[in-house]
């Protein structure tokens, strides 16, 4: 055999092992058992295939040798070429506002026998059946529910009333003494800050009419009619611990839910207070006090598009994020969405949340026009039903999802590949579903969780 094929053979077959060794370490550190011995068996077993051409000699050796390296190096050209990334993208806009008294957590407050539960389903009778149907299971947080766990539960509940505690400061009043500035600087400013006080990214978007709720639907914001004229809102994403998360719909993910749900809240809050103490008006968004549909915020500030099951997408983390805004009459400067037809094509094809999810609340269909919108919307009856069975908000779509890997080479890689190349998302999905199952089954609890420190009498 030619020297040059014989060393190609043999430093293709070195790359091979080292990538998969490297592949499965990761996993291994990632606790991702299955996905851990594919990568072990596979970089004992490929290269192989390189050393037995080159140490065993039959006919055609050398053609067959050439043939190998062609395949080997130009079907990772043709996956990393950009293919049909640039068709034509523009998340369009919503025709008309959501009213918040239709979400389900509006609709879990209205209390039997009261006015407002009258008002509510004499306007919406069609809701009345399905939620008839939540209030017959024991709800979220609540003991008798499969998924309890008093400890974790009581932590989730401590998340969720320190939360409580903080809904009255998200507006607040405005320094009088207003301090000039560059609204370049200061939107820098706000960004890096954001990260350093532990968002995972920061974008600043205009604020438009459909971002806003026309109704308000919880507490003293029911049936008020929302008015704010603030010009610009900034999204603010923070990262859901993926070994919580694995566990879903067990209650780490509940807790990691209202942990994190207060720690974007907390962000927005410290961010708002700032921007009033320069003298201008601000107002924190934050679990349970929102005047915005925060994921059509964030895809408009560019962190990320709308995905399968509703949730905003990130580049890396995928939907493993909450959401927090604020919105202001800062002079600020916008983010460009990312427009990335990437997430919707590779939704279209993948479907893991939707074969994932046990209460069926995921589409398997295209998009449909929903609002002058080509989306998806999941059953948030269906969903919000289980989440009532569970005691948890169940996370199994963002458990399984193949984007909330965690944020590391190894996936970067895949995920620059799914970006980039149409070919590669067909790949990336089949591989997925190889090396982690395609209904993986929810990882145990971690240790500390799993001894509970408090039990029931
Ligand atoms: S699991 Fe698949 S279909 Fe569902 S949101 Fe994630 S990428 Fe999209
Ligand atoms: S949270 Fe659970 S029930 Fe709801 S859509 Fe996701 S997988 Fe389905």
């Amino acid at each position: 055999m030619h020297n040059t094929v014989f060393i190609f053979l043999l430093v293709t077959a070195a790359l091979i092992f080292i990538l998969f060794v490297y592949a499965g370490i990761v996993s291994l550190y990632e606790k991702e058992k299955r996905a851990g011995s594919r990568f072990f068996s596979l970089a004992l077993l490929l290269p192989l295939l390189y050393l037995l051409i080159v140490f065993i000699s039959f006919p055609y050796q050398q053609v067959i040798a050439v043939i190998l390296l062609f395949l080997t190096y130009g079907s990772g050209l043709v996956m990393l070429i950009p293919t049909g990334k640039n068709k034509q993208f523009r998340d369009p806009v919503p025709t008309t506002q959501i009213d918040e008294r239709d979400t389900m957590f509006s609709r879990n407050e209205l209390i039997p026998g009261t006015d407002a539960f009258k008002a509510y389903y004499h306007r919406k009778p069609e809701h009345k059946k399905p939620d008839d149907n939540f209030r017959e299971k024991a709800g979220l947080l609540q003991p008798g529910t499969s998924q309890y766990h008093p400890a974790a539960f009581a932590s989730a509940n401590a998340s969720f009333e320190t939360i409580e505690a903080l809904r009255d400061k998200v507006n607040g009043p405005v320094n009088s003494k207003k301090t000039a500035v560059s609204a370049e600087e200061i939107s820098h400013y706000i960004k890096s800050w954001a990260k350093k006080l532990g968002a995972i990214d920061c974008g600043i978007t205009e604020l438009k009419e459909y971002h806003l709720y026309s109704v308000g639907g919880r507490q003293e914001r029911r049936d008020k009619t929302i008015v704010n004229t603030h010009k610009y809102a900034i999204a603010i994403t923070v990262e859901m611990s993926k070994e919580m998360l694995s566990t879903a719909p067990a209650a780490p993910v509940v807790m990691e839910s209202g942990q994190q749900y207060l720690a974007s809240g907390v962000i927005a809050l410290q961010m708002a207070t700032f921007i009033r103490n320069l003298g201008y008006e601000a107002r924190a968004h934050i679990d349970g006090n929102y005047e915005v549909v925060c994921p059509l915020v964030a895809r408009d500030a560019g962190l990320g598009e709308l995905g399968r099951m509703g949730l905003l997408m990130t580049p890396r983390l995928g939907p493993r994020v909450r959401i927090s805004v604020v919105t202001t009459n800062l002079p600020l400067v916008t983010d460009e969405p990312l427009n990335d037809y990437s997430v919707t094509d590779f939704c279209t094809i993948c479907k893991k949340c939707a074969d994932a999810c046990p209460s069926q609340a995921i589409s398997f269909a295209p998009q449909e026009e929903i609002n002058g919108v080509k989306r998806w919307q999941i059953n948030q009856e269906a969903c919000f039903t289980l989440w009532c069975t569970l005691g948890t908000d169940c996370g199994r779509c963002i458990s399984v999802c193949p984007y909330a890997h965690p944020d590391n080479l190894l996936h970067n890689i895949v995920r620059t590949g799914i970006r980039n190349s149409s070919l590669f998302r067909k790949l990336a999905l089949w591989m997925d579903d190889y090396f982690y199952g395609r209904k993986p089954a929810p990882a145990p609890l971690p240790d500390w969780v799993n001894v509970p420190p408090v039990s029931d009498n």
